[in-house]
């Protein structure tokens, strides 16, 4: 009868958030994508909320995907977002290594008692043999899971599978007929049947552990009390339950959320445009834009400004974390980035635009450029059409905005042009002498300046923009109006 509220209801209140340890623990495959650096986010957050610890770690036992350079990249691109870890890959302490390449050991003394109580066995069903077994199962209408084969194999069926030379992968013995129980503090109760979950691999044939393992195993034995992870992960607790009992290993709390979808509702991909932290930052948008919008993205807040990470921390409530899908859309980003740029001191921008800006600019040009243009400014994209107009060559205006020149009179800018040099650029004491000359005021009396000087009928408040001009190009610009030829072409219009 009552609708499906979108946050944790009551259960959520059974699990305590004090002192959490949590944890981001992504896998080296690629960069690091939107929705991760969600997760890692709310992970910071609920540590530092909650007087805890955050860790990182670096899921990298698949070795035919993990790549040290993306382990790399995940690393710099963290810290770039200012997403700081207490324990990590490069701060390790007593309960790391926190690279899983680096904790062989951990793994084959876990996975000895496993073995040591009955709980694996080898497995020696070739990839081609499981992938038929899941397509009949499929066909008839059964969620896929191991159908047992090397279950119960004799000793002597296992030693002469050996002696083909196949290589066993190991699976947990799931235990038949239990009901497996969690609150996941997103999304509330859950229960699986054990006769749902496969015998699944623990150990992989080439020795490496497997996921469901070594993600438990380093959640206990790394001290995490708070598994905050996307949902994509829900249907995997129940195993990683049954392993932690298995070793008497204490269990974290589990928090699923929900996906990071695109403005038409699709799981966030390439087709939504730039969705890697790599690809962001190289456009140009700020680490505080990012963290702004995904704060909001699944996760309610009374706290509507920008925040910085402590306030965010402050803010976080991870009894506010949503159930349905967040949608990501560039267009609040940019909102975001828009409130960033707003709040960036002079030389936080200068060094945010750095490879838009000349070069050799100096302190005073810089700062007037800066002072006029980022008003206007979002990404730096936007600020190089002005650098062109400020610092390039004379623009030249449309025939149409060149009329309002023609109408004004090569008297008017002889008149601007030496006031100008005068004046050093001060845009009062130059519309003051055009004014005198001219008579004209308002839009009549300033259109026919811009116009002259940026080639543009509107743009950015030109006072700032005339401080940061070279002083010969004031005046050249205004001074190539003023020539006899260009009264003649007045005079006949
Ligand atoms: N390495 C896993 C992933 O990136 C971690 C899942 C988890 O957080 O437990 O999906």
């Amino acid at each position: 009868m009552s609708a499906k509220s979108d946050t944790s209801p009551a259960d959520g209140a059974r699990i305590e958030f004090v002192r959490a340890v949590t944890r981001f623990a992504p896998s080296p495959t690629g960069d690091l994508h939107l929705g991760n650096v969600r997760t890692a986010l709310f992970n910071l957050l609920l540590a530092r909320s909650s007087g805890g610890r955050f860790v990182l770690r670096i899921e990298d036992t698949d070795a035919d995907r993990s790549r040290e350079a993306h382990a790399a990249g995940l690393l710099e691109d963290l810290r770039w977002l200012g997403i700081d870890w207490d324990a990590g890959p490069d701060r390790e302490d007593e309960r790391g290594p926190y690279r899983q390449s680096e904790r062989a050991g951990v793994y084959a003394e876990h996975f000895a008692a496993l073995q040591r109580q009955g709980l694996v066995y080898p497995c020696f069903c070739s990839p081609l043999e499981l992938d038929l077994a899941r397509r009949a199962q499929l066909a008839a209408g059964r969620p896929p899971r191991y159908a047992g084969t090397c279950r119960d194999l004799s000793p002597e069926q296992q030693a002469r599978k050996r002696a083909q030379g196949i290589a066993p992968s190991w699976r947990f013995r799931v235990p038949s007929g239990r009901r497996i129980e969690f609150h996941d503090f997103v999304h509330g109760p859950q229960s699986f049947l054990s006769d749902d979950i496969g015998d699944f691999v623990v150990r992989r044939a080439d020795g490496s552990a497997a996921f469901f393992f070594n993600n438990a195993v380093d959640d206990a034995s790394m001290g995490i009390t708070h598994v905050l992870r996307g949902e994509d992960h829900l249907a995997n607790t129940p195993r990683q339950l049954l392993i932690l009992e298995a070793l008497g290993l204490p269990a974290p709390a589990y928090g699923h959320v929900s996906l990071l979808v695109g403005p038409d509702g699709a799981p966030l991909s390439k087709r939504h445009g730039a969705t890697s932290v790599r690809e962001l930052r190289e456009r140009g948008f700020t680490p505080g834009a990012i963290l702004n919008l995904l704060f909001r993205l699944g996760h309610s807040s009374p706290e509507h400004g920008f925040l910085t990470l402590e306030e965010m921390a402050r803010a976080f409530d991870p009894r506010h974390l949503g159930r349905s899908p967040a949608r990501f859309d560039e267009q609040q980003l940019r909102v975001w980035q828009k409130e960033a740029v707003h709040r960036m001191s002079l030389a936080d921008a200068r060094r945010w635009l750095a490879t838009a800006l000349p070069r050799d600019l100096d302190e005073h040009s810089a700062e007037a450029f800066l002072q006029a243009v980022l008003p206007n400014v979002v990404l730096p994209e936007d600020a190089r059409e002005w650098v062109a107009i400020v610092f390039g060559p004379a623009p030249v205006p449309s025939e149409e905005d060149a009329r309002l020149v023609r109408d004004a009179g090569a008297d008017f800018f002889a008149a601007a042009a030496q006031a100008a040099e005068r004046s050093g650029n001060d845009l009062s004491a130059i519309a003051a002498a055009a004014r005198a000359q001219s008579g004209r005021k308002g839009a009549a009396l300033y259109m026919p300046l811009r116009v002259a000087l940026t080639g543009r009928t509107h743009g950015p408040e030109l006072a700032p923009l005339l401080r940061a001009m070279p002083a010969h190009a004031v005046r050249e610009r205004l001074a190539r109006f003023a020539s006899s030829s260009a009264s003649k072409s007045t005079d006949a219009a």
